[in-house]
Protein backbone atom coordinates (compact mmCIF):
# COMPACT_ATOMS: atom_id res chain seq x y z
CA UNK A 1 0.00 0.00 0.00
CA UNK A 2 1.17 3.42 -0.97
CA UNK A 3 0.47 6.21 1.24
CA UNK A 4 1.43 10.13 1.15
CA UNK A 5 1.02 12.80 2.88
CA UNK A 6 1.42 16.03 1.56
CA UNK A 7 2.34 14.78 -1.69
CA UNK A 8 4.89 12.61 -0.50
CA UNK A 9 5.33 8.59 0.12
CA UNK A 10 4.93 7.96 3.88
CA UNK A 11 8.51 5.86 3.76
CA UNK A 12 10.07 9.45 2.90
CA UNK A 13 8.56 10.95 6.16
CA UNK A 14 9.74 8.13 7.86
CA UNK A 15 13.17 7.77 6.42
CA UNK A 16 13.89 11.56 7.35
CA UNK A 17 11.97 11.56 10.82
CA UNK A 18 12.78 8.64 12.47
CA UNK A 19 10.94 9.44 15.18
CA UNK A 20 7.82 9.67 13.35
CA UNK A 21 7.39 5.71 13.22
CA UNK A 22 6.85 5.01 17.41
CA UNK A 23 4.45 8.39 16.96
CA UNK A 24 2.50 7.03 14.87
CA UNK A 25 2.45 3.65 16.39
CA UNK A 26 1.21 5.43 19.37
CA UNK A 27 4.22 4.64 21.29
CA UNK A 28 5.05 6.65 24.48
CA UNK A 29 8.27 8.16 23.65
CA UNK A 30 9.89 11.63 24.47
CA UNK A 31 12.41 14.01 22.57
CA UNK A 32 14.75 15.95 24.06
CA UNK A 33 15.43 19.39 22.04
CA UNK A 34 18.96 19.25 20.16
CA UNK A 35 18.65 22.73 19.46
CA UNK A 36 17.80 23.81 23.10
CA UNK A 37 20.30 27.05 23.68
CA UNK A 38 21.05 29.18 26.42
CA UNK A 39 18.36 31.66 27.69
CA UNK A 40 20.42 34.74 26.24
CA UNK A 41 20.23 33.58 22.54
CA UNK A 42 16.71 31.66 22.83
CA UNK A 43 14.93 34.50 23.60
CA UNK A 44 16.21 36.00 19.60
CA UNK A 45 13.42 33.54 18.43
CA UNK A 46 10.48 35.03 20.30
CA UNK A 47 9.12 38.91 19.19
CA UNK A 48 8.35 39.73 22.67
CA UNK A 49 10.05 40.15 25.89
CA UNK A 50 10.18 41.02 29.96
CA UNK A 51 8.72 44.24 29.03
CA UNK A 52 5.53 42.92 27.79
CA UNK A 53 5.90 40.37 30.64
CA UNK A 54 5.89 43.10 33.32
CA UNK A 55 2.72 45.15 31.46
CA UNK A 56 0.13 42.38 31.66
CA UNK A 57 1.23 41.61 34.95
CA UNK A 58 0.28 45.53 35.37
CA UNK A 59 -2.68 45.30 33.74
CA UNK A 60 -4.04 42.27 35.42
CA UNK A 61 -3.02 44.69 38.93
CA UNK A 62 -5.36 47.50 37.83
CA UNK A 63 -7.99 45.02 37.07
CA UNK A 64 -8.02 43.76 40.43
CA UNK A 65 -9.99 45.86 42.28
CA UNK A 66 -13.06 44.92 39.57
CA UNK A 67 -12.15 41.05 39.71
CA UNK A 68 -12.68 41.29 43.76
CA UNK A 69 -15.64 43.25 43.47
CA UNK A 70 -17.37 40.98 40.40
CA UNK A 71 -16.07 37.41 41.59
CA UNK A 72 -16.55 36.65 44.96
CA UNK A 73 -13.68 33.96 44.76
CA UNK A 74 -11.29 36.49 44.20
CA UNK A 75 -12.15 38.83 47.00
CA UNK A 76 -9.82 37.09 49.60
CA UNK A 77 -6.85 37.35 47.22
CA UNK A 78 -7.80 40.84 46.68
CA UNK A 79 -8.88 40.16 42.59
CA UNK A 80 -5.21 38.27 42.19
CA UNK A 81 -6.19 35.33 40.11
CA UNK A 82 -3.32 32.37 41.58
CA UNK A 83 -2.85 28.83 42.38
CA UNK A 84 -1.79 27.71 45.52
CA UNK A 85 1.99 25.44 44.66
CA UNK A 86 1.88 22.36 46.98
CA UNK A 87 4.65 19.33 48.08
CA UNK A 88 2.87 15.90 47.04
CA UNK A 89 5.20 13.44 48.40
CA UNK A 90 2.93 10.78 48.84
CA UNK A 91 2.47 10.68 44.95
CA UNK A 92 5.93 11.06 44.56
CA UNK A 93 6.36 7.89 46.16
CA UNK A 94 3.65 6.34 44.28
CA UNK A 95 5.34 7.41 40.70
CA UNK A 96 8.91 6.32 42.36
CA UNK A 97 7.49 3.05 42.72
CA UNK A 98 5.41 2.64 39.31
CA UNK A 99 8.80 4.11 37.29
CA UNK A 100 10.93 2.59 39.33
CA UNK A 101 12.97 5.40 40.08
CA UNK A 102 15.93 4.91 42.47
CA UNK A 103 14.42 7.40 44.80
CA UNK A 104 11.57 9.56 45.31
CA UNK A 105 11.74 13.11 43.52
CA UNK A 106 11.24 16.28 45.61
CA UNK A 107 7.78 16.84 43.48
CA UNK A 108 5.68 20.08 43.30
CA UNK A 109 1.94 20.62 41.86
CA UNK A 110 1.09 23.58 40.68
CA UNK A 111 -2.69 23.95 41.33
CA UNK A 112 -3.88 25.80 38.51
CA UNK A 113 -6.49 23.24 38.01
CA UNK A 114 -8.06 24.92 41.49
CA UNK A 115 -7.65 28.60 40.05
CA UNK A 116 -10.47 30.65 40.62
CA UNK A 117 -13.73 31.93 38.53
CA UNK A 118 -13.05 28.76 35.89
CA UNK A 119 -10.69 25.68 37.40
CA UNK A 120 -8.45 25.77 34.60
CA UNK A 121 -5.08 26.83 33.70
CA UNK A 122 -7.26 28.81 30.87
CA UNK A 123 -8.08 31.66 33.77
CA UNK A 124 -4.50 33.04 33.60
CA UNK A 125 -4.70 33.41 29.49
CA UNK A 126 -8.55 33.43 28.58
CA UNK A 127 -9.78 35.93 31.37
CA UNK A 128 -6.63 38.03 30.74
CA UNK A 129 -7.43 38.05 27.01
CA UNK A 130 -11.13 39.70 27.71
CA UNK A 131 -9.75 42.10 30.19
CA UNK A 132 -6.99 43.29 27.55
CA UNK A 133 -10.01 43.94 25.39
CA UNK A 134 -12.33 45.65 27.51
CA UNK A 135 -9.66 47.98 28.57
CA UNK A 136 -8.77 48.67 25.21
CA UNK A 137 -12.77 49.65 24.47
CA UNK A 138 -13.37 51.82 27.39
CA UNK A 139 -9.77 53.82 26.48
CA UNK A 140 -10.98 54.45 23.21
CA UNK A 141 -14.14 55.34 24.30
CA UNK A 142 -12.77 58.06 26.75
CA UNK A 143 -14.65 56.52 29.76
CA UNK A 144 -11.34 55.37 31.86
CA UNK A 145 -7.98 55.96 32.19
CA UNK A 146 -5.04 53.96 33.54
CA UNK A 147 -5.13 55.46 37.26
CA UNK A 148 -9.03 54.72 37.60
CA UNK A 149 -10.72 52.71 40.01
CA UNK A 150 -11.51 49.58 37.58
CA UNK A 151 -14.27 48.60 39.85
CA UNK A 152 -16.09 51.61 37.65
CA UNK A 153 -16.04 49.07 34.84
CA UNK A 154 -18.99 47.64 36.32
CA UNK A 155 -21.27 51.05 36.24
CA UNK A 156 -23.84 51.05 33.65
CA UNK A 157 -22.39 53.52 31.21
CA UNK A 158 -19.06 50.87 30.36
CA UNK A 159 -21.47 47.81 30.98
CA UNK A 160 -23.71 49.44 27.68
CA UNK A 161 -20.20 49.93 25.85
CA UNK A 162 -19.39 45.81 26.28
CA UNK A 163 -23.09 45.05 25.77
CA UNK A 164 -22.80 46.51 22.36
CA UNK A 165 -19.71 44.13 21.29
CA UNK A 166 -19.06 40.95 21.20
CA UNK A 167 -16.62 38.14 21.89
CA UNK A 168 -16.12 35.06 20.41
CA UNK A 169 -13.86 31.80 20.46
CA UNK A 170 -12.89 28.46 20.02
CA UNK A 171 -12.76 25.79 22.25
CA UNK A 172 -12.21 22.24 23.42
CA UNK A 173 -14.03 23.77 26.50
CA UNK A 174 -11.78 25.16 28.85
CA UNK A 175 -10.81 28.41 27.04
CA UNK A 176 -14.58 28.73 26.33
CA UNK A 177 -15.46 28.34 30.15
CA UNK A 178 -12.99 31.08 31.22
CA UNK A 179 -13.47 33.55 28.25
CA UNK A 180 -17.22 33.00 28.48
CA UNK A 181 -17.52 33.26 31.80
CA UNK A 182 -15.56 36.73 31.72
CA UNK A 183 -16.67 37.88 29.16
CA UNK A 184 -20.78 37.60 30.24
CA UNK A 185 -19.85 39.27 33.28
CA UNK A 186 -18.21 42.15 31.65
CA UNK A 187 -21.24 42.44 29.71
CA UNK A 188 -19.88 41.07 26.02
CA UNK A 189 -22.18 38.98 23.70
CA UNK A 190 -20.54 36.15 23.84
CA UNK A 191 -20.67 33.03 21.39
CA UNK A 192 -18.34 29.75 21.67
CA UNK A 193 -17.38 27.93 19.32
CA UNK A 194 -17.23 24.16 20.85
CA UNK A 195 -15.56 20.87 19.36
CA UNK A 196 -17.62 17.00 19.65
CA UNK A 197 -14.85 16.43 22.31
CA UNK A 198 -15.85 19.41 24.76
CA UNK A 199 -17.77 17.80 27.59
CA UNK A 200 -21.31 18.70 27.89
CA UNK A 201 -21.38 19.90 31.21
CA UNK A 202 -18.75 22.60 30.09
CA UNK A 203 -21.48 23.43 27.67
CA UNK A 204 -24.15 23.14 30.15
CA UNK A 205 -22.47 25.48 32.41
CA UNK A 206 -21.23 28.43 29.62
CA UNK A 207 -25.00 28.48 28.37
CA UNK A 208 -26.07 28.80 32.51
CA UNK A 209 -24.08 32.02 32.02
CA UNK A 210 -25.94 33.52 29.20
CA UNK A 211 -23.26 32.33 26.62
CA UNK A 212 -24.03 31.32 23.32
CA UNK A 213 -22.70 27.54 22.40
CA UNK A 214 -22.42 26.36 19.25
CA UNK A 215 -21.60 22.82 19.02
CA UNK A 216 -19.17 21.41 16.14
CA UNK A 217 -19.51 17.45 15.10
CA UNK A 218 -15.68 17.88 14.17
CA UNK A 219 -12.55 18.66 16.32
CA UNK A 220 -10.79 21.74 17.54
CA UNK A 221 -9.54 23.17 14.67
CA UNK A 222 -12.82 23.03 12.77
CA UNK A 223 -14.56 24.66 15.41
CA UNK A 224 -11.81 27.42 15.71
CA UNK A 225 -12.29 27.85 12.11
CA UNK A 226 -15.85 28.08 12.18
CA UNK A 227 -15.84 30.78 14.96
CA UNK A 228 -12.77 32.56 13.17
CA UNK A 229 -15.41 32.99 9.93
CA UNK A 230 -18.57 33.53 11.73
CA UNK A 231 -16.41 36.73 13.93
CA UNK A 232 -14.73 38.22 10.34
CA UNK A 233 -17.97 39.05 9.61
CA UNK A 234 -18.74 40.85 11.92
CA UNK A 235 -16.53 44.39 12.95
CA UNK A 236 -17.57 44.49 16.43
CA UNK A 237 -16.76 40.81 17.34
CA UNK A 238 -13.68 40.13 18.74
CA UNK A 239 -12.07 36.53 17.69
CA UNK A 240 -9.97 34.86 20.62
CA UNK A 241 -7.17 33.30 17.90
CA UNK A 242 -5.95 30.71 20.38
CA UNK A 243 -3.54 29.55 18.19
CA UNK A 244 -2.11 33.06 17.37
CA UNK A 245 -2.74 35.21 20.39
CA UNK A 246 0.04 37.00 22.03
CA UNK A 247 -1.69 39.13 24.55
CA UNK A 248 -2.99 35.09 25.11
CA UNK A 249 0.48 34.19 25.54
CA UNK A 250 1.04 36.88 27.74
CA UNK A 251 -1.81 36.58 30.69
CA UNK A 252 0.01 33.03 31.33
CA UNK A 253 3.32 34.00 31.08
CA UNK A 254 2.33 36.20 34.07
CA UNK A 255 2.92 33.00 36.02
CA UNK A 256 6.31 32.55 35.35
CA UNK A 257 7.55 35.65 38.03
CA UNK A 258 4.63 34.53 40.58
CA UNK A 259 5.85 30.73 40.85
CA UNK A 260 9.38 32.30 42.06
CA UNK A 261 7.37 34.58 44.50
CA UNK A 262 6.46 31.53 45.35
CA UNK A 263 9.00 29.20 45.75
CA UNK A 264 10.95 32.10 47.81
CA UNK A 265 7.94 32.15 49.88
CA UNK A 266 8.33 28.67 50.57
CA UNK A 267 12.07 28.63 50.74
CA UNK A 268 12.16 26.39 47.67
CA UNK A 269 15.45 26.91 46.08
CA UNK A 270 16.50 26.63 42.38
CA UNK A 271 20.17 27.52 40.51
CA UNK A 272 22.51 26.09 38.52
CA UNK A 273 22.98 23.25 41.20
CA UNK A 274 19.26 22.90 42.02
CA UNK A 275 17.60 23.00 38.97
CA UNK A 276 13.68 23.02 38.72
CA UNK A 277 11.97 20.69 35.53
CA UNK A 278 8.58 21.62 35.00
CA UNK A 279 6.31 19.68 33.29
CA UNK A 280 3.57 20.72 31.07
CA UNK A 281 0.29 19.64 29.44
CA UNK A 282 0.34 21.14 25.56
CA UNK A 283 -2.25 21.69 23.54
CA UNK A 284 -2.45 23.89 20.47
CA UNK A 285 0.62 25.91 22.70
CA UNK A 286 -0.49 29.49 24.18
CA UNK A 287 -1.00 28.29 27.73
CA UNK A 288 2.30 26.11 28.55
CA UNK A 289 4.15 28.52 25.62
CA UNK A 290 2.80 31.04 27.76
CA UNK A 291 4.26 29.82 30.97
CA UNK A 292 7.23 28.03 29.46
CA UNK A 293 8.09 31.77 28.44
CA UNK A 294 7.36 33.43 31.84
CA UNK A 295 9.08 30.97 33.82
CA UNK A 296 12.21 31.05 31.67
CA UNK A 297 12.26 35.14 32.31
CA UNK A 298 11.81 34.49 36.10
CA UNK A 299 14.43 31.82 36.60
CA UNK A 300 16.54 31.83 33.47
CA UNK A 301 18.97 28.70 32.52
CA UNK A 302 18.22 27.07 35.66
CA UNK A 303 14.27 26.05 34.38
CA UNK A 304 13.61 23.03 32.13
CA UNK A 305 10.71 23.73 30.53
CA UNK A 306 9.06 20.21 29.27
CA UNK A 307 5.89 19.89 27.07
CA UNK A 308 3.79 17.03 27.77
CA UNK A 309 0.79 15.43 25.11
CA UNK A 310 -1.39 12.71 24.23
CA UNK A 311 -0.14 9.92 22.48
CA UNK A 312 -3.24 10.20 20.30
CA UNK A 313 -2.49 14.11 19.98
CA UNK A 314 1.21 14.65 19.73
CA UNK A 315 0.86 17.68 17.35
CA UNK A 316 3.72 20.23 19.63
CA UNK A 317 6.05 17.25 19.43
CA UNK A 318 5.44 16.34 15.72
CA UNK A 319 5.61 20.25 14.09
CA UNK A 320 9.15 21.42 16.60
CA UNK A 321 10.69 17.71 15.74
CA UNK A 322 9.53 17.74 11.66
CA UNK A 323 10.32 22.02 11.94
CA UNK A 324 6.97 22.10 10.22
CA UNK A 325 4.79 23.83 13.00
CA UNK A 326 1.56 24.20 11.77
CA UNK A 327 1.75 22.69 8.51
CA UNK A 328 1.05 19.42 9.76
CA UNK A 329 -1.93 18.25 11.94
CA UNK A 330 -1.47 14.89 13.26
CA UNK A 331 -4.57 13.56 11.50
CA UNK A 332 -2.32 13.79 8.18
CA UNK A 333 -0.66 10.72 9.13
CA UNK A 334 -3.62 8.90 10.24
CA UNK A 335 -3.42 9.82 14.27
CA UNK A 336 -6.98 9.91 15.76
CA UNK A 337 -6.79 13.49 17.75
CA UNK A 338 -9.05 11.45 19.80
CA UNK A 339 -8.02 11.70 23.92
CA UNK A 340 -9.68 11.48 26.79
CA UNK A 341 -7.53 14.63 28.01
CA UNK A 342 -9.84 17.15 25.99
CA UNK A 343 -8.13 19.76 27.13
CA UNK A 344 -5.17 18.70 24.85
CA UNK A 345 -7.17 17.45 22.13
CA UNK A 346 -5.45 19.31 19.20
CA UNK A 347 -4.22 18.32 16.17
CA UNK A 348 -2.15 21.00 14.95
CA UNK A 349 -0.30 23.26 17.51
CA UNK A 350 0.65 26.90 17.27
CA UNK A 351 3.06 27.59 14.75
CA UNK A 352 3.76 30.92 16.67
CA UNK A 353 4.56 28.92 19.69
CA UNK A 354 6.54 26.01 18.11
CA UNK A 355 8.73 28.98 16.77
CA UNK A 356 8.86 31.36 19.35
CA UNK A 357 10.05 28.47 21.84
CA UNK A 358 12.07 26.45 19.64
CA UNK A 359 15.16 26.78 21.63
CA UNK A 360 14.04 27.64 25.03
CA UNK A 361 12.25 24.25 25.53
CA UNK A 362 14.37 20.78 26.93
CA UNK A 363 11.70 18.62 25.40
CA UNK A 364 8.43 16.85 24.76
CA UNK A 365 6.77 13.65 25.77
CA UNK A 366 3.94 11.56 25.08
CA UNK A 367 1.51 10.23 27.22
CA UNK A 368 -1.71 7.54 26.58
CA UNK A 369 -5.09 8.08 28.06
CA UNK A 370 -4.86 4.95 29.76
CA UNK A 371 -2.09 6.27 31.83
CA UNK A 372 -3.43 9.48 32.29
CA UNK A 373 -6.24 8.00 33.88
CA UNK A 374 -4.51 5.40 35.89
CA UNK A 375 -2.16 8.83 37.43
CA UNK A 376 -5.79 10.56 37.97
CA UNK A 377 -6.51 7.24 40.00
CA UNK A 378 -3.05 7.40 42.05
CA UNK A 379 -3.28 11.12 42.49
CA UNK A 380 -6.36 10.93 44.32
CA UNK A 381 -5.70 8.00 46.07
CA UNK A 382 -1.82 9.42 47.28
CA UNK A 383 -3.06 13.04 47.82
CA UNK A 384 -6.75 13.46 48.00
CA UNK A 385 -6.58 15.61 44.53
CA UNK A 386 -9.02 15.57 42.04
CA UNK A 387 -7.95 16.39 38.67
CA UNK A 388 -9.31 16.10 35.11
CA UNK A 389 -7.35 13.82 32.70
CA UNK A 390 -4.94 16.75 31.14
CA UNK A 391 -3.33 17.71 34.49
CA UNK A 392 -2.05 14.54 34.73
CA UNK A 393 0.23 14.34 31.48
CA UNK A 394 2.73 16.16 33.42
CA UNK A 395 2.79 13.51 36.02
CA UNK A 396 5.67 11.47 33.71
CA UNK A 397 7.97 13.58 33.02
CA UNK A 398 10.19 13.39 35.83
CA UNK A 399 10.69 9.32 34.42
CA UNK A 400 11.40 11.04 31.09
CA UNK A 401 13.74 12.89 32.20
CA UNK A 402 15.97 10.72 34.37
CA UNK A 403 15.62 7.66 31.85
CA UNK A 404 16.77 9.69 28.62
CA UNK A 405 19.68 8.00 26.66
CA UNK A 406 19.91 10.75 24.31
CA UNK A 407 22.28 12.57 25.70
CA UNK A 408 20.43 15.65 26.73
CA UNK A 409 21.50 16.33 30.80
CA UNK A 410 24.89 15.85 29.77
CA UNK A 411 24.69 18.42 26.92
CA UNK A 412 23.29 20.61 29.65
CA UNK A 413 25.55 19.42 32.19
CA UNK A 414 23.03 18.18 34.46
CA UNK A 415 24.95 15.38 36.51
CA UNK A 416 24.02 12.93 39.00
CA UNK A 417 24.37 15.73 42.01
CA UNK A 418 22.55 18.34 40.54
CA UNK A 419 19.59 16.14 39.39
CA UNK A 420 19.47 14.59 42.89
CA UNK A 421 19.48 18.41 44.19
CA UNK A 422 16.31 19.26 41.72
CA UNK A 423 12.76 19.26 41.69
CA UNK A 424 9.90 18.67 39.38
CA UNK A 425 6.93 20.43 39.02
CA UNK A 426 3.97 18.83 37.79
CA UNK A 427 1.62 21.58 36.49
CA UNK A 428 -2.00 20.68 37.03
CA UNK A 429 -3.99 22.28 34.57
CA UNK A 430 -7.42 21.74 35.07
CA UNK A 431 -10.25 19.36 37.38
CA UNK A 432 -11.62 22.31 39.79
CA UNK A 433 -15.09 22.08 38.36
CA UNK A 434 -15.67 18.59 37.10
CA UNK A 435 -19.13 17.62 38.15
CA UNK A 436 -18.67 15.17 40.81
CA UNK A 437 -20.82 12.28 38.76
CA UNK A 438 -18.02 13.06 35.94
CA UNK A 439 -14.79 12.70 38.16
CA UNK A 440 -16.34 9.53 39.59
CA UNK A 441 -16.57 8.16 36.52
CA UNK A 442 -12.80 9.29 35.70
CA UNK A 443 -11.94 7.50 39.33
CA UNK A 444 -13.40 4.33 38.16
CA UNK A 445 -12.14 3.57 35.42
CA UNK A 446 -8.54 4.89 36.41
CA UNK A 447 -8.99 2.34 39.18
CA UNK A 448 -10.01 -0.51 37.13
CA UNK A 449 -6.60 -0.18 34.40
CA UNK A 450 -4.95 0.09 37.71
CA UNK A 451 -6.38 -3.91 38.59
CA UNK A 452 -5.35 -4.81 35.18
C1 LIG B 1 -6.02 24.21 27.39
C2 LIG B 1 -5.51 23.25 28.33
C3 LIG B 1 -4.18 22.83 28.29
C4 LIG B 1 -3.18 23.26 27.25
O1 LIG B 1 -3.19 24.60 26.84
P1 LIG B 1 -2.94 24.96 25.33
O2 LIG B 1 -2.88 26.44 25.33
O3 LIG B 1 -4.08 24.44 24.52
O4 LIG B 1 -1.67 24.30 24.94
C5 LIG B 1 -3.78 21.92 29.24
N1 LIG B 1 -4.62 21.42 30.15
C6 LIG B 1 -5.90 21.80 30.22
C7 LIG B 1 -6.78 21.21 31.27
C8 LIG B 1 -6.39 22.72 29.32
O5 LIG B 1 -7.66 23.09 29.38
Amino acid sequence: MDTTVHGKPLQDWLAAYPLLAPLLRLEPLSWFNPAIAPLAEALHDIPLGATDVDQASARLQRFAPFLAAAFPEVAASGGIIESELREIPAFASVLSERYSLRTAPRLLLKMDSHLPISGSVKARGGIYEVLFHAEQLALQAGLLSLDDDYRKLAEPELQALFARHKIAVGSTGNLGLSIGIASARLGFETTVHMSADARQWKKDKLRAHGVRVVEYAGDYGQAVEQGRREAAADPSCHFVDDENSTTLFLGYSVAGARLKAQFEAQGLQVDAKHPLFVYLPCGVGGGPGGIAFGLKLAFGDDVHCIFAEPTESPCMLMGVYTGLHEQLAVQDFGISNRTVADGLAVGRPSGFVGRSLQRMLDGYYTVSDDELMRLLALMQQSEGIALEPSALAGAPGTWHVLQEHQGYRQRLGLDERSMAQATHLIWATGGGMVPAEEMDRYLSRGAALLQG
